[in-house]
């Protein structure tokens, strides 16, 4: 039996060079049919290529993609049954917002097209405004009707290529949770492409997270926030306290490993931790730190550098004795808050550490780019 189903999309070793420079190196993937997927990554890592490979619009260098065992490499992008929606809208300026819709369908002769069309409008929220020309409309309206025009085709897979890029940030937030109910109510296939970690996470069922070409891993949005496989997944997704500590083989307690941290003893799960390396980077992500002694051995001291209030949460930079800032982020709950300059215990919980292989930089993945 394959293990995958008909209408899965499947890109097997699918590779891009520009002259000498591999902008994706092989890539194998299986996007579930009707999942909603998520290539995320900073600028230049690759994505957009990858997305225009599966659209038809660049030519592998080399690699196969296919829907279940159809192999629809050598289709032109016309005679493939995927669709994009691009951050531009690329609407027709002097066709109503119907015209837009039903253009595709029409031009195939399809005699539904307008019951079509208006279900489609209706399913973006837009009943009612099929008469009206594009530029009547608000960005993010204009959006919609983009995703409508591709809706209505039924493609085996839609395109989205950073659709929601020019919308503001409201905006955006109330479309990422529209495309998700879209998605949802039409179970098509959606592969969305993003830089914005948030905006892949509170979408995706599946994210590939992209770096340089490659992808570095692949998962649900939780188990990559919770258990990321690199410094560049655990940065880029999220903020995490990595630090620099040394494994003790054989100790701990029943499904304990414990590791050596500028003197300090400390837990992490056996199966957070990579297998057959000594040297680690113990990974805590911002808001499994607590101020305070929980009683556990994962606990250090060190001294309160910041304060920034927030309102839901507040932000601490504690500064420890090696010279590394930890980030503890303590929810907002009536508990009493330290001081600038105080002394602190933070402490965590041996479940939510990870530990990655050293060899990697630290830094990978921290700030590689703005939301823009
Ligand atoms: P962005 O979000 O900025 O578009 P991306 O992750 O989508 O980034 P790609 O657009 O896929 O990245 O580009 C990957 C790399 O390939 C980049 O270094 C880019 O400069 C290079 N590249 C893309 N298209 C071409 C081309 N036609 N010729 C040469 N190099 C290209």
């Amino acid at each position: 039996m394959p293990d995958y189903h008909k209408g899965d999309l499947r890109l097997v070793g699918l590779t891009k060079s520009f002259g000498s420079f591999t902008a994706v190196h092989p890539v194998d993937l299986t996007i579930p049919e009707g999942s909603f997927f998520a290539l995320l990554g900073p600028s230049g890592c690759g994505k957009t290529t990858t997305l225009r490979m599966i659209a038809g619009l660049e030519a592998p260098t080399a690699g196969t993609i296919l829907i279940g065992d159809e192999d629809i490499t050598a289709r032109k992008a016309h005679q493939r049954n995927v669709n994009t929606v691009f951050q531009s809208y690329a609407l027709f300026p002097h066709m109503t917002v119907l015209d837009n819709v039903m253009f595709g369908l029409k031009r195939r002769g399809d005699k539904d097209a307008r019951t079509k069309a208006v279900e489609a409008l209706e399913l973006v929220q837009l009943e009612g405004l099929g008469s009206r020309k594009p530029v009547q409309l608000s960005g993010g309206m204009q959006q919609r009707v983009a995703l409508a025009r591709a809706l209505v085709n039924r493609p085996d897979v839609l395109l989205l290529d950073e659709p929601l890029g020019a919308l503001d940030l409201k905006l955006r937030r109330q479309m990422q949770v529209e495309l998700k109910r879209i998605q949802q109510e039409v179970g098509l296939t959606f592969i969305h492409v993003t830089h914005d970690q948030e905006e892949a996470m509170t979408m995706a069922d599946t994210i590939a997270v992209m770096n340089e070409g490659r992808v570095e891993q692949i998962g649900d949005p939780a188990t990559l926030y919770e258990q990321p496989r690199s410094t560049f997944v655990a940065n880029f997704l999220g903020q995490s306290n990595l630090l620099r500590a040394e494994v003790i083989p054989g100790s701990g307690r029943e499904g304990i490993t414990l590791v050596r941290s500028h003197d300090a003893d400390l837990e992490v799960a056996e199966d957070h931790l990579p297998e057959g390396v000594s040297d680690v980077w113990l990974g805590v992500r911002p808001e499994k730190l607590r101020l305070g002694d929980a009683g556990g051995p994962n606990r250090l001291k060190g001294v309160v550098r910041d304060v920034s209030f927030t309102g839901v949460a507040t932000h601490y930079i504690v500064a420890m004795p090696w010279g590394r800032e930890l980030t503890v982020v303590q929810q907002n709950d009536g508990s009493a808050r330290a001081s600038l300059g105080e002394t602190v215990t933070v402490s965590w919980a041996a479940e939510h550490g990870f530990a990655l292989d050293a060899s990697q930089d630290a830094d990978a993945g921290a700030m590689v780019e703005d939301d823009v």
